[in-house]
C-alpha cells in the first residue's frame, strides 16, 4: 500500500510543483494523468527517493520513503523518463551488469533472474542483440526488464509511452498490467487512452494538485448526463466557447465544428446528450481549474 500525505514542493524559481498531494494506492495500476508541467515527474522522482519534498510524508508498505530511502529502494523498480542505454552492448550483458549493481552477486542467480525478466518482457529472442539497435517499444520493455531484476513490489514508470506507436504502446501497457497484478504500479502519462481499460485507478494532477482520484469507470459515471454535443458553424466557435465549457472540438467539415460541452443541463435544443468518456472527465477537470481547452482538431 502506498500512502502519500500532503507532499509539497516549490522549486527555487518559485514553481510550485507539488501542492498538498495526498493519495492512497493499493495493489494494481494507478495512471497519473496530467498535462506537461503538472508535476508528474516531480512526484515520481520523490517517490523514487531521488529528490526530497519541502514537506509531507510518503510510505510504502509501512516503510517511510523519505526517512528510509535505502529500505524503499530494495522494493522499488523505477523507469525514468529519459532512460538511456549504453551503446554496443547486448541486452543480456547489460542486464547482467545491472543485476550486479543491484547486488545479485552469484552468477547462476543472475542467469536465472535475467532469463525470467527477458521472458516476461518478451525479449528472450533478442537477448544477444545490441540494445541501442532496439525499437522505441523494445527499449521501453528493456527498461521494464532491468527494473524487474530485484523483484520489486513498487514500480514507478515515468511517461513510458511517449513516442511509441499504437501497437508498441498497447504491448507495453499490457506488460505493465501483467506486472501490476501482485504489485503497485504507478505510471504517468499525458495520454488519456493510456488509462482506459488498463488502470484500476486514475489520478489527475494539474499544477501540482490532485484534482481527482478514482476508478476510470467511476470517473466516467460521475459526469454521465452532463456531456453534450452539437455541430456549430466555424465562425460561432469563439462565442460558443465563451458561453459554454467546451471540452473538445473537431472539424466535421471545412466550415463546421462538432463540439463536446460539459453542462449540468442541456445547454440548448441544438445539443444532444453524449456518452461520456474518460477524455471528457480529464478535460472537464482541467477546464474547471482554469486550463484552456485545445483548439479544434481536424477530423482524421
Ligand atoms: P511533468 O512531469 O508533469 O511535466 P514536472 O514535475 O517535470 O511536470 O514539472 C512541474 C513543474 O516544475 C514545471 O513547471 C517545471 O518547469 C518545474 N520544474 C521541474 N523541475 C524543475 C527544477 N529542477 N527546477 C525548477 N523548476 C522545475
Amino acid at each position: 500500500m502506498l500512502e502519500i500525505k500532503e507532499l509539497q514542493k516549490t522549486y527555487r524559481n518559485g514553481v510550485k510543483a507539488l501542492d498538498q498531494v495526498t493519495l492512497s494506492v493499493g495493489r494494481g495500476m494507478l495512471g497519473l494523468l496530467g498535462p506537461n508541467g503538472a508535476g508528474k515527474s516531480t512526484l515520481m522522482r520523490t517517490l523514487a527517493t531521488l529528490q526530497t519534498p519541502d514537506s509531507g510524508r510518503a510510505f510504502f508498505d509501512g516503510i517511510d520513503i523519505l526517512k528510509n530511502p535505502v529500505e524503499l529502494r530494495k522494493l522499488l523498480g523505477y523507469l525514468p523518463q529519459d532512460f538511456g542505454v549504453y551503446p554496443g552492448i547486448s541486452a543480456q550483458k547489460l542486464l547482467d551488469y545491472f543485476a550486479l549493481l543491484k547486488g545479485i552477486t552469484a552468477k547462476k542467480d543472475r542467469r536465472r533472474v535475467i532469463e525470467e525478466v527477458l521472458e516476461i518482457t518478451n525479449l528472450s529472442d533478442v537477448a544477444g542483440k545490441n540494445v541501442d539497435g532496439f525499437s522505441g517499444g523494445m527499449k521501453q520493455r528493456f527498461g521494464i526488464a532491468q527494473l524487474l531484476l530485484n523483484n520489486p513490489k513498487f514500480i514507478i514508470v515515468d511517461e513510458p509511452t511517449a513516442g511509441l506507436d499504437p501497437a508498441e504502446r498497447n504491448r507495453f501497457l499490457n506488460l505493465l498490467r501483467e506486472i501490476s497484478v501482485e504489485n503497485t504500479v504507478v505510471f504517468s502519462t499525458h495520454i488519456v487512452e493510456d488509462i482506459n481499460d488498463l488502470c484500476g485507478q486514475v489520478a489527475i494532477l494539474h499544477r501540482g494538485k490532485i484534482l481527482l482520484h478514482e476508478s476510470p469507470s467511476e470517473a466516467v459515471d460521475d459526469i454521465r448526463g452532463k456531456i453534450w454535443t452539437a455541430t456549430i458553424d466555424k465562425i460561432d466557435l469563439e462565442v460558443t466557447m465563451s458561453k459554454y465549457m467546451v471540452l473538445a472540438s473537431k472539424y466535421s467539415s471545412p466550415l463546421s465544428i462538432t463540439i463536446r460541452v460539459f453542462s449540468e443541463n442541456q445547454p440548448s435544443s441544438d445539443f444532444m446528450p453524449a456518452e461520456p468518456q474518460l477524455e471528457d472527465v480529464y478535460f472537464a477537470a482541467l477546464a474547471m481549474n482554469g486550463h484552456p481547452t485545445a483548439q479544434p482538431q481536424f477530423a482524421s
